[in-house]
This record gives C-alpha cells, sequence and structure tokens, in this order.
C-alpha cells in the first residue's frame, strides 16, 4: 500500500515519524481486524491537524495512528459516528492502546483501565454513552473517547482480552460495508461470546454506574474460608478473588471455580449472577483446605469500576 505524504517544505519537522507510524498502523491493524481494503494512503498537512477521510487523513505524525485507525470505523464498519460516537472514536482508542505497545514491541495490559472508571462516575457532566455525542456537552471527549476502553477493559476482565479481541474481529468481518447499529453490536459480541451480557451494556452504555465493590470480613473455619464481599455500586460484576498462601503448609485444594497462577496464588471466580437476587453482599466459600491464607484481593486486575480500590485487599 502507498503512503502519500503532502506538506510544504518547513512542516516537513513534523512529518519525519508520520510515513513508519502510518506503516506500522496499517499493518498491524490489518492484522487486528481486517486487511486494509483500500488502494493507497494520504496525509495532508491541514486544514485541520486531525480529520479522517477514505484513504485521506489530514494528520502529521501526531495523530498518524489514530487516524489511520479510522479506515476501520467508520470508513470499513459503517457506524453512525455522531449519534454513536462510542462506536467510531471509542473503539479507535481501544485499538490505539493495543498499537502503541505492539510499536513498543511490549505485551499488551488492559489492567486497571476498568477499575479506573470508578473516580469518574458520579460526575454530573458525564452523559451516558448511548446519548448522541452532539448532546455531551463537556464530557463529550470521556464519553465519545475514553470511556470505550474502560467498558472493554471490564468485558476482557470477564471473558479475557483474547476473546474480546476476536469477537470484534469477527465483528469487523460481520459488518463491513454495512451499517451496524448499537443493538446490532451489543447482539454480536453476546452471540460471540456466547453470554448474555444484557447487564453489562446496559450499565455501560446507558447509564453511568459502577461497581464500588469491597472485602468486609473473612473469616476461615476449619480449613474453609468465607470473604464478605460488597458491592456498594448499581453495576454488578463477577466476583474474582486472588487468594496468596502461605509458602509451607498442607496442600491447597483443587476447587472448580479456581485456577492456580503459581504454586501458592489461586485465582477464584464466581459469576455476575450472584447478584441478581438484589442482594448487596455475597458470602464468597472457599474449601482450600488447611493451608494458612496470606491476603485476598478483590478484582486483582482492575478491571471493574471502583472509585476506592484500597478496600479491595484483605487483610488491611
Ligand atoms: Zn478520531
Amino acid at each position: 500500500i502507498p503512503i502519500h505524504m503532502v506538506y510544504a517544505p518547513e512542516r516537513a519537522r513534523f512529518f519525519e515519524k508520520a510515513g513508519s507510524i502510518t506503516r506500522h498502523a496499517l499493518e498491524f491493524y490489518s492484522a487486528l481486524w481486517a486487511p486494509y481494503p483500500f488502494p493507497q494512503m494520504t496525509l495532508q498537512d491541514g486544514p485541520s491537524a486531525g480529520m479522517e477521510y477514505p484513504m485521506v487523513i489530514n494528520s502529521n505524525q501526531g495523530a498518524a495512528d489514530h487516524e489511520t485507525a479510522h479506515q476501520w470505523w467508520p470508513m470499513m464498519v459503517g457506524t453512525n459516528e455522531t449519534r454513536y460516537g462510542w462506536m467510531d472514536e471509542g473503539f479507535n482508542q481501544y485499538m490505539n492502546i493495543l498499537s502503541e505497545y505492539d510499536e513498543q514491541g511490549k505485551p499488551y495490559s488492559l489492567n486497571g483501565l476498568g477499575q479506573s472508571y470508578g473516580r469518574i462516575s458520579g460526575s454530573e457532566s458525564e452523559a451516558p454513552m448511548m446519548w448522541s455525542a452532539n448532546d455531551a456537552g463537556s464530557g463529550y471527549g470521556f464519553q465519545t473517547y475514553q470511556k470505550a476502553p474502560l467498558m472493554l477493559s471490564m468485558l476482557g476482565g470477564i471473558v479475557g482480552d483474547e476473546a474480546v479481541i476476536n469477537a470484534m474481529k469477527k465483528y469487523t468481518a460481520a459488518w463491513t460495508f454495512k451499517h451496524p447499529s448499537p443493538w446490532d453490536y451489543m447482539f454480536f459480541m453476546n452471540n460471540e461470546l456466547k453470554q448474555n451480557l444484557e447487564w453489562f451494556w446496559y450499565y455501560w452504555l446507558f447509564t453511568t454506574e459502577s461497581v464500588e465493590s469491597s472485602i468486609k470480613n473473612v473469616t476461615t473455619q476449619k480449613g474453609k474460608t468465607t470473604v464478605e464481599v460488597h458491592q456498594a455500586g448499581q453495576m454488578p460484576s463477577p466476583v474474582v478473588l486472588k487468594v496468596e498462601f502461605e509458602t509451607a503448609g498442607p496442600a491447597i485444594k483443587k476447587l472448580a471455580n479456581a485456577r492456580m497462577l503459581d504454586a501458592n496464588t489461586a485465582e477464584v471466580t464466581w459469576p455476575v449472577s450472584v447478584w441478581f437476587n438484589g442482594k448487596r453482599t455475597f458470602s464468597a466459600a472457599m474449601d482450600f483446605g488447611d493451608r494458612k491464607i496470606k491476603k485476598i484481593t478483590f478484582d486483582p486486575n482492575g478491571r471493574f469500576p471502583d472509585a476506592n480500590a484500597a478496600d479491595n485487599v484483605w487483610p488491611r
């Protein structure tokens, strides 16, 4: 794919890295979602410094990765970006994060992003993502650009990041040169991820609620440990506990809902449906045997919106 760059000679310093950034973007996003379908790509220096058109972007090196990403949405997957900006700018920000890690030669991490939304939830200037981007007011940048990666971080915390990326790749294939609505996206992801995520889409897209979890108490009796998990927010989440054991002692018993992260650390998971009875506290019972537990952490990867993560740890 030829990349053309059009700029005045005195502006050359803004294009020193533009070619290599655009080349990386074309190759990385082609592999991530779908091959770039157009015969060329042109960067022009103005009239603005960040705007996208099919095969043409107003961009120097500063926005080259982001504006190139727009060739996938909305140029290939034709979303209504003025009405549902998160399907365009929001998904774009998500892929920009993955691209940046790849460019640095590092494996990506989306840890912490989902949790960070807890510090924003409750702001009166935030419009729900399903509001028209044109009506989002002073919270437009967050609503349209920044919130979708936080949402997809939590989704990855539930089904795994690779599963999210694979589902998004299939969504791209299914909807290229068509016009998906938000409901097409939600149903597609539910089907592809093989679970009913209506609760998830409802809270992230239609509300500005968060999870606000904490560990209230931990009791141990005859090798059985019970963790009292509390959720103060309106958004539910799966219960994910990292359990760190003392290195010496009796063997750690296997649990059906646990996997060992290393010889002395387990991650235990209960589905989101434990909250569907409306109760605020869930008693997570674990029968690991008599090995002493050193530390328990709720949501160890920081995926669920929570303003105060300090109370997710036991003991404290
Ligand atoms: Zn953009």
